[in-house]
């Protein structure tokens, strides 16, 4: 099952990659394990998986205890600043970084064990009430602050679309993100090439027709 919906999934991607001209390695795929059990993931690592990615700290501790370096953890949840320590511990990115509050935690315990954290910005694109994420606005003057922190490197942007009937309609702000990516991207503040982390179950081909390089998948997986 789960290995038929990867195959499934790998060859939207290609396809996704094909019809928007770029590589089909342009694209990670990020298996958000949430729902799933550790027998599922499990069989996910089995098939050739390595990105995991889950949006609770304590959760992720659990599965990490069992399948510790054989994945690449994700952290994709809106994470709270008493749980920065155990993320920083096993996080090889974190998505979800929504406050200077945050990325400043992040950085005082990265320096404790010596690691340097890459995180990515999570934007609000959409603007809703409901949704984590700074504001377009607010992301060129985080950047310029985040630079300053040396114990956190960041390496992107992030979103989640809107809730929408058709995929279709989350289009407009896959793009607005990838415009985004590109004013900083061209502004210098860095010569790494920035992620975008955006692209779920419902949504990844839009997304990586508008030029997501991360898409964090779960139900088409573990369904
Ligand atoms: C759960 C989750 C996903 C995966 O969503 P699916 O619809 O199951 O693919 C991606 N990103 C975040 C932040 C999530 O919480």
């Amino acid at each position: 099952m789960i290995t038929d919906n990867l195959k499934s999934v790998t060859q939207r991607i290609s396809r996704s990659c094909e019809k928007s001209g770029r590589p089909a390695d342009a694209v990670k795929l990020v298996c958000v394990t949430k729902e799933a059990g550790l027998a599922e993931i499990e069989e996910a690592l089995a098939q050739g998986v390595k990105d995991i990615g889950e949006n609770r700290v304590q959760d992720a501790l659990v599965k990490y205890k069992a399948i510790g370096g054989r994945a690449i953890w994700h952290l994709i949840g809106h994470l709270q600043t008493n749980k920065v320590r155990d993320a920083v511990e096993i996080a090889s990115l974190i998505h979800s970084v929504d406050s200077m509050r945050l990325a400043e935690a992040i950085d005082k315990e990265a320096k404790k064990i010596g690691k340097i954290q890459d995180i990515l910005i999570q934007v609000n694109v959409s603007g809703e009430e409901s949704k984590f994420g700074i504001s377009c606005d607010e992301a060129r003057p985080f950047f310029e602050k985040a630079a300053l922190y040396p114990n956190i490197n960041v390496s992107g942007l992030m979103t989640i679309a809107p809730e929408v009937e058709n995929p279709e309609d989350t289009r407009p702000y896959f793009r607005k993100l990838r415009e985004l990516r590109d004013k900083l991207q061209d502004s210098q503040l860095s010569t790494i090439n920035y992620q975008l982390s955006m692209g779920m179950t419902n949504d990844f081909e839009v997304a990586i027709e508008e030029g997501s390089t991360m898409i964090r998948v779960g139900r088409a997986i573990f369904r």
